[in-house]
């Protein structure tokens, strides 16, 4: 078997994936330890029995709905290669929305900033990556999260964030952040969606939120402006069908400037607030 002949199987094994070619050749990529260009490059490499049997396994699995990143073990986000394991979410282009926006924010420039339910690490270490003077603390109510994300701090070296154990604001100091960001489970328990795809094979605590989806959120925004420094921000992911009652949590617990930002399919996404401490 050459790889040109490997991947084409592979497709049409695959044909139910909407993204049956780009799934079949990162799985490829790993197995062979080569990047897609080489794909590209050397379509008539012989593939020896070993890898072909490692391939066609991985391929199988994906076949019955696992999610690439869990079978390759990686998954890219912003600028990062990042470990990811069935202990959390794997990471999402829609994030990214969040970075952007928290990078845009008006705020000192050695700003203390919080991510609760850190996951994988992405947004705290994305934010790690462009701020270094920023002071960035993570925490997972999940220890295997915990410890992953620590992981994927050391391999990129960055020294401005610090991981630990917490369920929400439970176990964190009290202190003020110039900004706080999370990516909270927000799927009503009900969402059908749920067994469907990639989302069957992740950690329902890391995606289903009480029968609204919003309980998670309606904490977080209770609880952060006693973690907010007079000028600070929250901004949050929700459901793309959130927006209007995510904001008006944020008017409840007193922020002000409250806005949503949508994702690059067009959907509300993300809210963010500026809380002002009363007579700061
Ligand atoms: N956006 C994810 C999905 O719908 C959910 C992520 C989350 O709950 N934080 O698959």
């Amino acid at each position: 078997m050459i790889i040109s002949q490997l991947l084409q199987s592979a497709v049409k094994a695959n044909y139910r994936s909407e993204s049956s070619q780009l799934d079949s050749e990162l799985l490829l990529c790993h197995v062979l330890g080569v990047t897609r260009s080489f794909l590209k490059t050397w379509p008539d490499r012989p593939v020896n029995s070993a890898q072909l049997e490692q391939y066609e396994a991985l391929v199988q699995r994906r076949v019955e709905g696992e999610p690439v990143a869990y079978l390759i073990g990686t998954q890219g986000f912003w600028s990062l290669d990042l470990t990811v394991s069935a202990a959390t979410l794997i990471p999402r282009p829609e994030t990214e929305l969040l970075v952007e926006v928290a990078l845009g924010l008006s705020v000192p420039e050695q700003a203390s900033v919080l991510d609760l339910g850190t996951g994988t690490g992405a947004i705290a270490l994305a934010l790690a990556t462009e701020r270094s003077q920023w002071q960035i603390c993570a925490v997972d109510v999940e220890s295997d999260a915990v410890a992953l994300a620590e992981r994927n701090r050391q391999q990129h070296q960055l020294d401005n964030v610090t991981i630990f154990a917490s369920n929400w604001f439970a176990a964190i100091p009290q202190q003020r952040f110039d900004i706080i960001v999370s990516n909270p489970p927000y799927i009503e328990a009900s969402d059908p969606h749920l067994s469907q795809g990639d989302v069957r094979f992740e950690p329902a605590s890391a995606l289903v939120s009480g029968s609204d989806g919003l309980d998670d959120l309606r904490l977080l925004c209770a609880q952060s402006v006693a973690y907010l420094s007079d000028g600070g921000w929250l901004l949050v992911e929700h459901g793309f069908e959130q927006g209007a009652a995510v904001r008006e949590l944020f008017v409840e617990a007193g922020f002000s400037l409250t806005e949503t930002h949508r994702d690059l399919n067009g959907l509300e996404r993300l809210t963010l607030g500026r809380y002002r401490v009363a007579n700061a």
